[in-house]
């Protein structure tokens, strides 16, 4: 039989997807020998069934109570026993953390008669019945779905009552008044009595936890951070300790490295006599962690050498959760932590250089995305005349620009019109996740590195201010007012520098950051901080394994030098129809016009040599490297005046009309298309249109010749798009071999070019065995290929309805930005498989979007693609991706 509860002596770290990250590593730490209150997890496999078939499985409430009978014997009690209760925690675990996402309910085992028990055994009336509080306002909120603020409002009566802001002024009588208040709460609110068997509290906690796997905000963070939706949570029961039983107790979370800046050292928050909830959730002011020292030097410096050994054994950065019961120091979890992308590759290098890990490992630890973070720009340095409002914490990098608002839908609301947001708050919660996401960045007054909002943002690589305490944010009146008395209110602009933790009002502006200075050369190595170090050493590593090469995107000369001295080894993708624009329109429309041959080639007679000088610039730019050129693909109405403002001009201007306003006017009705993307384009425009592809492929030959001439090393490919039939290609390559051939006598130089043929129609991909016979490379036009796969315009669906597809998980990511591996990726497979049959050696690239998302880079390589093309600015991250994925 299944078995579906795991004591913490019986699991380890490697079993996160049974017991949960938390549950997993609780085990873990077990094992290791330290000091974890004992318990058990309910696999996420129990949670799984309970989910599908709205019940428990069989036979775990058997297991469940041999697992608390075992833990009773352990702790020499029984759960809620009245003269000296064993309390548990009931706590949440998915497989991926997600902070503050599901629930966990503390001290489950007290009602009106242990309390008595655990005040007489701990000496303090007051704990006792604080802790009471605390769990029908926790069971309350979870179990029972009571709007939290209820409890809260309580609270603050009380206080008020009190004549305090401070919970800590709170006496037992006021906490025993609160959990009468409480319990009617819960009576008029979930219309039941707040339940006082120990055993029903856990079972009902329980099914709670297994339930908080489908609330809405888990959904949403899940979708954002991309984890399947069907994994489940487990549970664990962990016995409680106590941080709240006077100034000799206390808890707080510690990072073995600074989650900001990856730097060596000591971080963390510690706040006395409180209970865990209270540090994450901004309640109090929590102090640093190095205060600890002087607090309990004891504790302090057990908690340092569990943080060695932790970092040793996972060999990587932990974050960690501990408490301290009268001196006693207990953990109550660990994993390895959440980081900025910085932090990121700084830890990876210093654990390399620890020799903790190998330069793979070191490799693996970074990410495409977090080096596309360090490539955004940043705030000038020189802020003269810019007002600057106060400094927060840095909780999350990044420079962020917006209006401010200060509620999470108001930034929805925005960011959907176009608007650049940054969300202020108090203090952040889950149910502000939405309005996370929609911002450029989060700017708190309350709260450490730790807190919700510093917590998420850095899971998001959004930036992030948090605790900016001088700041006095009044959420309901919509502003908040900084130190020198500057009111801000919704709809002003600020910058917020999540580096820094600066926050300046008004528009900051923006400059490269040291990471693309490196990038571009401006910035040596040796003169670079230990960030662009790491960058270069990683990019170094991530070259010499990579199997995929990168090129680059770029129709002109600059974009072709930048994508060079990012790394590209070429261009994959060099559209020609940008070539046609501007005053070249006029030639196009001369084209368009033409009314017999002569006409025609005079028209393309005037184009063809400032396309052989835009050939030319690209060649130098990319001397001794492959360049792919494009012919033209657009349908050829693209280039013409718009269909009704043209018919507004003419129709104005009735009789007196030019006359060739009117043939432009006749043209473009002519031209018109219902269907754009599967009309007159591609090859078959090279195929109609006669003359357009030579003079292309013309242009592209005389500026080879030029170059060669010149002293350089032109290496041009040419690329016919659209294919899906070899007919076509055959027709079009045997006109262009005709004239490659015409150019090298006349020139008397000979610079072979390869033809080749982009597949971007299923057609081409299933037949790609006879398409090579006539092509001497592939590349994957990704774009189209998805487009006429799944048979929508990526131009009109994706605002129409790709958010509720993702909302129905019908797909994870949009298709295209990252590559559909089991529609578009199987054509892609079969093209590359049936093509290298029939040509050995066909040299095989991709030139979509998708060749600079580091997922999709991993399957080019799992397909044996010979290069990525993308962005120039995507070159180093796909370089990087290229080498990780061969590691
Ligand atoms: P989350 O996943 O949101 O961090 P946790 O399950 O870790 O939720 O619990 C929330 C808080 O309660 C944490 O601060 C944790 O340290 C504290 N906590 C959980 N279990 C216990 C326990 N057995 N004794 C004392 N504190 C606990
Ligand atoms: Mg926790
Ligand atoms: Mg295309």
């Amino acid at each position: 039989m299944a078995k579906f509860v795991y004591d913490f002596t019986e699991g380890n770290k490697d079993l996160k997807d049974l017991l949960g990250g938390k549950g997993a590593n609780l085990a873990e730490m077990t094992n290791l020998g330290l000091p974890v209150p004992p318990g058990f997890t309910i696999t996420t496999e129990a949670c799984r069934h309970y989910l599908e078939h709205g019940g428990l499985p069989d036979g775990l409430e058997d297991e469940v109570d041999r697992h608390l009978a075992e833990l009773e014997r352990a702790m020499g009690k029984r759960l809620g026993q009245s003269d000296d209760p064993l309390l548990v925690s009931v706590r949440s675990g998915a497989k991926f953390s997600m902070p503050g996402m599901m629930e966990t309910v503390l001290n489950v085992g007290l009602n009106d008669e242990s309390v008595h028990g655990l005040a007489a055994q701990a000496g303090d009336e007051r704990f006792a019945w604080d802790s009471y509080r605390r769990l029908i306002q926790m069971f309350g909120g979870t179990v029972l779905g009571i709007e939290g603020e209820l409890f809260e409002d309580a609270v603050e009566a009380a206080k008020k009552a009190r004549g305090t802001n401070d919970d800590v002024d709170l006496t037992a009588e006021d906490f025993k008044d609160l959990v009468e208040r409480f319990k009617a709460i819960v009576r008029e609110q979930a219309g039941r009595e707040f339940p006082t068997d120990p055993r029903e509290q856990m079972d009902l906690a329980v099914r709670a936890v297994f339930d908080s796997w489908n609330a809405p905000r888990a959904i949403l963070y899940r979708r954002q951070e991309r984890i399947p939706v069907d994994l489940g949570t487990a549970v664990n029961i962990c016995s409680m300790v106590f941080g709240n039983l006077g100034m000799d107790s206390g808890t707080g979370v510690a990072f073995t490295r600074d989650p900001a800046s990856g730097q060596q050292g000591i971080y963390g928050d510690y706040l006395q006599n409180a209970q865990g909830e209270d540090v994450v959730a901004g309640i109090r002011n929590t102090v640093p962690l190095t205060e600890l020292e002087r607090l309990d030097k004891a504790s302090y410096d057990q908690l340092l050498q569990i943080m060695e050994k932790l970092e040793n054994h996972y060999l990587d950065m932990c974050d960690i959760e501990f408490t301290i019961e009268r001196g006693k120091l207990w953990m109550l979890q660990t994993r390895v932590g959440k980081r900025t992308a910085a932090a990121a590759f700084r830890i990876a290098c210093q654990l390399l250089d620890q020799g903790l890990i190998d330069a793979d490992e070191a490799a693996r630890r970074v990410k495409g995305d977090q080096l596309a973070q360090l490539m955004f720009p940043r705030f000038t340095s020189t802020t003269d005349g810019i007002t600057k409002l106060t400094r927060g914490m840095n909780a999350s990098p990044g420079a962020a620009v917006g209006k401010v608002v200060f509620t999470s839908a108001r930034a929805v609301e925005l960011a959907e019109r176009g608007e650049d947001v940054i969300l202020v708050r108090r203090e952040t919660n889950p149910d502000d996740l939405a309005g996370m996401m929609a911002a450029r960045g989060v700017l708190t007054s309350r709260g450490g590195k730790t807190s919700h909002a510093a917590v998420v943002a850095r899971g998001m690589g959004k930036t992030c201010v948090c605790g900016a305490e001088e700041l006095d944010v009044d959420v309901k009146a919509g502003r908040f007012t900084a130190p020198d008395g500057t009111t801000v209110t919704e709809g002003d602009v600020i910058s917020i520098d999540g580096s820094s933790g600066d926050v300046y009002l008004g528009e900051v502006p923006v400059e490269d950051s040291p990471v693309v200075r490196y990038f571009e050369g401006e910035l040596a190595v040796a003169d670079g901080d230990d960030l662009v170090k790491a960058v270069d050493r990683l990019m170094r590593h991530a070259d010499g394994r990579a199997a995929l090469a990168v090129r680059a995107n770029a129709d002109n000369p600059e974009d072709a030098a930048r994508a060079r001295r990012f790394g590209a080894r070429g261009i994959g993708l060099c559209r020609t129809e940008h070539m046609f624009l501007g005053d070249r329109r006029r030639l196009v429309e001369a084209l368009i016009l033409a009314e017999d041959d002569a006409e025609r080639q005079a028209a393309l007679d005037a184009l063809e040599p400032l396309q052989r000088s835009d050939f030319e610039g690209i060649f130098a730019a990319m001397d001794g490297l492959p360049v792919t050129i494009r012919l033209i693909d657009p349908p050829l109405h693209e280039f013409l005046p718009d269909l009704t403002e043209l018919s507004v001009k003419v129709a104005l201007a009735g009789d007196g009309a030019d006359p060739r306003d009117r043939r432009l006017l006749e043209a473009v009705n002519r031209l018109h298309e219902q269907n754009p993307m599967l009309g007159l384009r591609g090859v078959r425009l090279g195929l109609v249109i006669p003359g357009l592809f030579s003079m292309q492929v013309r242009a592209i030959a005389e500026a080879a010749a030029a170059r060669r001439n010149a002293g350089g090393d032109p290496r041009p490919e040419i690329m016919i798009p659209l294919v899906g039939a070899v007919q076509e290609l055959e027709a079009v390559r045997d006109e262009a071999r005709g004239i490659l051939a015409d150019v090298a006598r006349e020139t008397g130089v000979d610079v072979p070019a390869l033809i080749g043929t982009m597949i971007e129609l299923p057609r081409a991909a299933l037949t790609a065995g006879q398409i090579a016979e006539a092509a001497e490379f592939f590349s994957f036009g990704t774009n189209d290929l998805t487009q006429t796969t799944w048979g929508f315009s990526r131009d009109d669906v994706e605002a129409a309805f790709f958010s509720r597809y993702l909302e129905l998980g019908i797909f994870g990511a949009s298709p295209f930005e990252t590559l559909d591996r089991d529609g578009v990726g199987r054509l892609v497979r079969i093209a590359a498989e049936e093509g290298r049959r029939a040509r050995p050696g066909l040299k095989l690239g991709i030139c979509g979007e998708h060749g600079g998302d580091p997922d999709s880079v991993h399957f080019c390589h799992e397909v044996g693609l010979d290069y990525v093309s993308c962005s120039p600015f995507r070159v180093p991250v796909a370089r990087l991706e290229a080498g990780r994925a061969a590691i």
